[in-house]
């Protein structure tokens, strides 16, 4: 089966600054693939030449199996939804007349009697049903954006396409987003999602894309990203002593002394496990009393990543 979106060595350059840099992305369909990266990375960059709206400096980009380009691409373009800005409504419209006015203006070649016969379905699918005829004004941030998904949703789209759909939700907001992306992926639409924060995308995607000064600095599953980043407290009774035998271990970095409760934080890689420290110390007589991996430091992980000697600017 070949990806449902690729790019190849994709570049966008502003006055000879690459704003993306020789992208490299397969995504395979049916995947709920997260693109993280922080802000200015490239994400809206690469996602509006995927979607045809900035034209590459140079590279390829392939929709649905059909090369994009000048004059290419339009009829994969008919089967992909995207979300890339806040939505625009009509706020003194309901939701379900402005999905109508968006479904009419599809033009009769654009499937306009199709969108509007999905208009209960897709309202169905982002769960404001009960709100679609409530003035557009009175829905919450995250109502609207699920408004907007649903507009994104009316052509059929075996593609998702969204830029930050979460960006500024309260927590419940982004738990029903992610939800929702979750089942339509689930459904079999592949879903492309930009974000800036990795606990986001780690919670829903299948596979994440890190993209930083517009280069991909990792790619794969979730659990991928954290493995990279383990990092261990250590409770003992002499932490400068703890300190110097851990210094000597391999594959360990003492990052704090004497923090938090007076533990020390250290960092493992390769070949270092958390058994092998606790007998290291203990053998060198010092006695430990907490050993806990700590694995909630995301921040951690996504600086790690991002702030790497291999993206150069
Ligand atoms: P992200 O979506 O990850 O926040 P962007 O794609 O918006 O990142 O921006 C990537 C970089 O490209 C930033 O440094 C931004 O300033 C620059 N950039 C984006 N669009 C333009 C433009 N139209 N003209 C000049 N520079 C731009």
């Amino acid at each position: 089966m070949s990806a449902a979106l690729t790019t190849r060595r994709l570049t966008k350059t502003y006055k000879g600054v690459a704003a993306v840099d020789a992208l490299d992305l397969a995504v395979d369909p049916g995947t709920l693939f997260g693109f993280l990266g922080p802000n200015g990375a490239g994400k809206s960059t690469t996602i509006r030449m995927l979607l045809g709206l900035v034209r590459p400096t140079s590279g390829e980009v392939e929709v649905l199996g059909e090369p994009m380009g000048p004059g290419r691409g339009m009829a994969a373009l008919r089967r992909v939804g995207a979300l890339i800005e806040d939505p625009a409504f009509w706020n003194y419209l309901s939701g379900r007349r402005n999905l109508e006015y968006f479904a009419r203006a599809a033009g009769p070649d654009d499937g306009r009697e199709a969108r509007l016969g999905r208009i209960d379905e897709v309202l169905e699918t982002v769960e404001l049903t009960a709100a679609a005829g409530k003035k557009v004004k009175a829905y919450s941030h995250g109502m609207r954006q699920r408004l907007g998904i649903a507009r994104a949703l009316l052509g059929a789209p075996e593609l998702l396409i969204l830029d930050e759909p979460t960006n500024g939700l309260d927590p419940q907001g982004i738990a029903e987003i992610r939800s929702l992306l979750r089942r339509l992926a689930d459904g079999g639409t592949t879903v492309f999602v930009s974000s800036h924060l990795l606990a986001e995308v780690e919670a829903m995607c299948d596979r994440v894309g890190v993209l930083a000064h517009g280069r991909l600095v990792a790619d794969g599953p979730p659990s991928n990203l954290r493995a990279s980043s383990a990092r261990l407290r250590v409770g003992v009774d002499d932490p400068s002593r703890a300190e110097r035998i851990l210094a000597g271990l391999p594959g360990v970095t003492v990052e704090t002394v004497a923090g938090v409760n007076g533990a020390l934080r250290v960092r493992l890689a390769e070949p270092a496990t958390p058994a092998g420290v606790n007998a290291s110390l203990v053998q060198a007589g010092v006695a430990v009393h907490e050993l806990a991996q700590e694995h909630e430091r995301l921040e951690d992980v996504f600086l790690d990543l991002v702030g790497g000697a291999s993206v150069p600017r």
